[in-house]
């Protein structure tokens, strides 16, 4: 296999530039480029050592900078690895890397070291995977699932279900083949038990792609509640900015107002709403009609409600909307005089999180409710979930191979068709994490990385 090499870090100014190298020659490579200061050998040198020295292009001398060496199988490729830290430029780090070329490095391809580290056996598909999440991670949830998922989260989940797979086909196998040398009698009941439980568990993992998908993107949620509640006094203090428009006139937030923010761990994507309200003002009836689009996209609501005034007929209204909706019911103002019905709200929405939107400390309270009605806040980051739609096709194919096979079971075909099914189930599986997966696969999965990775 041919040595590569590329920039590792981005392509922009910065304090260092980072070029690996990668494969037998790494040293080698190294050697044409970097001359020690102390004079070193660097084909001598053992892994996880460094060396400060100069950087050459054949006689022209380019930076100076640091070379790490890394000794196979030690290193994130598995193979003998130099990382050659410059001065954080663009064009010094790119004549870096073109020396390299020139001692004779090949550009390596996008994600081609983390491809290499798959084929050296050091990490599985569903890992490597991860890498590329763990470097897109936004937040601090999805950072915490996609390491855990790097360290082997998933691997191990689909690998508990593919051995419960596999020991019920080698059983089955074993009664076609040897019906008489069998201890039991064949249990066709047990099997439908066994068959419907590694099912169910490949539902739940096919349902923690939707999980997964929202601690990624953040959970769409809105902010709602009839004119002057104080939504975007709230939006304001989640998102510590002033973009939506504060005012003690009904019906100024006319437009959606959209946030990305992180509450309690959980990233939302927030909606405050234009008020709901019957209203005749065309400009703000179409805000109405957004607002209850945007309902109907919310995976979370918080309702707001004002403290101070009775419910009126609006926040019924609001109410009969919210029918079906995972909803954090916000009782606003209580720094005035309480005149709202609570006990309506309470036996409506189960509890209610009474808070002042005036005052900031309010947003620990606000961020628990979120957390604990979005159910992501008690999400185990260690569980691992199924992460893109590769992983999703192949989870759910599986699962709809051992449906098969149970059908079969208990349609009384024979159990020859029984054992295929879930061979072909097992197949999705090893495909699912990488132990049986074609050139094909592979080479989409790393088109997403970046170069240098
Ligand atoms: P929206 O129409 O629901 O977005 O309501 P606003 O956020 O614009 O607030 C309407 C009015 O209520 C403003 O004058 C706010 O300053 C005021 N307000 C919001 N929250 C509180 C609160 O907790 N206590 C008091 N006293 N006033 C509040």
């Amino acid at each position: 296999m041919q040595t590569i090499a590329a920039i590792a870090t981005p392509p922009a100014e910065g304090g260092i530039a980072v070029i690996r190298i990668s494969g037998d020659k790494a040293a080698d490579i190294a050697a044409n480029v970097f001359r020690p200061v102390n004079g070193r050998n660097i084909s001598e040198m053992k892994g996880y050592t460094a060396c400060y020295g100069e950087i050459h292009d054949g006689g022209k001398r380019l930076d100076d900078g640091v070379l790490l060496i890394y000794r196979a199988p030690h290193s994130y490729t598995g193979e003998d690895t130099a990382e050659i830290s410059c001065h954080g430029g663009v064009y010094v780090a790119r004549r870096v890397l073109s020396a390299c070329f020139s001692a004779g490095a090949v550009p390596a391809q996008a994600g081609e070291f983390t491809k290499r580290a798959l084929l050296n056996g050091k990490m599985s598909l569903t890992q490597a995977e991860a890498v590329a999440d763990v470097i897109s991670a936004q937040n601090e949830q999805f950072l915490l699932c996609s390491k855990s998922q790097q360290e082997g989260a998933l691997y191990r989940r689909i690998k508990a279900v593919s051995e419960k797979l596999l020991t019920l086909v080698t059983l089955i196998q074993a009664w076609i083949d040897y019906p008489d040398e069998m201890e039991d009698e064949f249990d066709g009941n047990l099997e439908a038990d066994r068959l419907r439980s590694v099912s169910d568990e490949l539902t739940r993992l096919i349902e923690s792609h939707g999980e997964g998908q929202l601690i990624k993107d953040g959970i769409p949620c809105a902010i709602v509640g009839r004119p002057n509640v104080g939504k975007s006094t709230l939006m304001n203090l989640l998102t510590g900015t002033e973009r939506s428009i504060v005012t003690d006139i009904e019906g100024t937030t006319r437009d959606i107002v959209e946030e990305t923010v992180s509450v309690g761990g959980v990233m939302l994507r927030l909606a405050d709403c234009a008020g709901i309200r019957e209203t005749n003002d065309v400009v703000e009836s179409i805000g109405v009609e957004r607002m209850i689009k945007k309902l109907g996209e919310a995976a979370v609501v918080l309702a707001v409600f004002d403290l101070s005034r009775p419910l009126a007929d609006d926040d019924e209204r609001l109410i009969k909307l919210l029918d079906g909706k995972r909803v954090v019911c916000i009782a606003n103002k209580t720094d005035l005089e309480e005149k709202a019905d609570v006990s309506a709200l309470e036996s409506r929405f189960g509890s209610v999180v009474r808070i002042s939107a005036k005052d900031p400390d309010c947003l620990d309270t606000v961020a628990k409710a979120v957390a604990a009605v979005s159910g992501l806040g008690k999400l185990d980051p260690g569980a691992g979930f199924i992460a893109n739609e590769r992983q999703r096709l192949c989870a759910e194919q599986a699962r709809d191979a051992v449906n098969e096979a149970f059908a079969a079971l208990e349609g009384g075909m024979t159990l020859d068709a029984v054992s295929v099914m879930c061979e072909t189930a097992l197949d999705r599986l090893y495909e699912l994490s990488g132990e049986q997966v074609s050139e094909t696969v592979v080479d989409q999965v790393f088109r997403r990385f970046c170069v240098g990775k």
